[in-house]
């Protein structure tokens, strides 16, 4: 039996919203959303363009900042932080640290064009988490297996497909060791013939990590193999939630049985 102590630990949500409120000007996009996603969960996020994604995924990269309500990430207050019954802002350095647990992998790579394969990957490693060179490029060649590019640490990102360039941004993610990856798209820039090599990795990843992964794409088949919970967003609100197979077999939604029979 885990002690208490311990059992708190995992019952900890990896990520929590709690009531939060998103505006864009007058165009309110979420409007109190709550829901948690558990350590080592694999959720999808679903749903119609302009439905409120990609705003949860860069809400929790701090690329956009919240309005109202609170993002816990292992249980710690991440932007926000209630002092009373005020909502205060917590300090750059609080975030900082918070942030680091959260590695994403965006639809266009990003990787930066000037550096070799192997800088990409050890950059942040050495100039953020302060490592040695040597285990930033011990990390990084056991990370280039993994994604299958051995032969490529010394090339530049123009020299790579897409498909190998997003594979580099995934080792790139895990080079952080985050607790939560978030993967936005992660697939839709990429020829067809190129998706699935990218999916395998990740599907690799998901297999013997025990990472969290909070995913959005149109990739249902992704979803289906990848993820052990699918959340179908309509409006910015979770309409349905369930297993994949439940999900993708059985909707009980309206909207989710109409927004599947569009993209299956
Ligand atoms: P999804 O990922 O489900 O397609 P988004 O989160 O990208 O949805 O967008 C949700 C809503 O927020 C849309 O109405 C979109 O137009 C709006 N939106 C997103 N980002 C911005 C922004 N930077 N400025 C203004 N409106 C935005």
């Amino acid at each position: 039996m885990p002690s208490p102590a311990t059992q708190d630990a995992v019952d900890t949500p990896a990520i929590e919203f709690r009531g939060v409120v998103k505006q864009f000007g007058d165009n309110t996009v979420l409007d109190g959303l709550d829901f948690t996603v558990a350590k080592g969960d694999r959720v999808t996020l679903i749903g119609p363009s302009g439905s409120g994604k990609t705003t949860i995924l860069r809400l929790l990269m701090t690329l956009e900042e919240s309005d109202g309500g609170l993002i816990f990430v292992d249980g710690e207050p991440y932007t926000h932080e209630m002092r009373g019954d005020k909502r205060v802002a917590r300090s750059e350095k609080q975030r900082g640290l918070v942030r680091r647990r959260v590695g994403m992998v965006f639809q266009q790579f990003n990787l930066f064009p000037n550096m070799t394969v192997l800088e990409n990957i050890i950059e942040a490693p050495i100039h953020v988490l302060g490592w040695p060179k040597a285990k930033a490029v011990d990390k990084a060649e056991h990370l280039l297996e993994l994604v299958g590019l051995s032969d490529k640490r010394d090339a530049r990102p123009t020299q790579l497909s897409g498909g190998q360039q997003q594979r580099v941004a995934i080792a790139r993610a895990c080079a952080m060791e985050p607790d939560i990856m978030l993967l936005d798209e992660v697939t839709s820039a990429l020829d067809p013939e190129l998706v699935a090599d990218v999916l395998g990795v990740l599907r690799n990843i998901a297999e013997t990590t025990d990472i969290t992964m909070l995913i959005v794409t149109h990739e249902m088949q992704f979803a289906r193999e990848v993820s052990n919970r699918v959340l179908m967003f309509d409006g910015g609100k979770i309409i349905e939630e369930a297993d994949p197979e439940t999900i993708f077999t059985s909707p009980e939604n309206e909207r989710t049985q109409e927004f599947l029979r569009a993209v299956l």
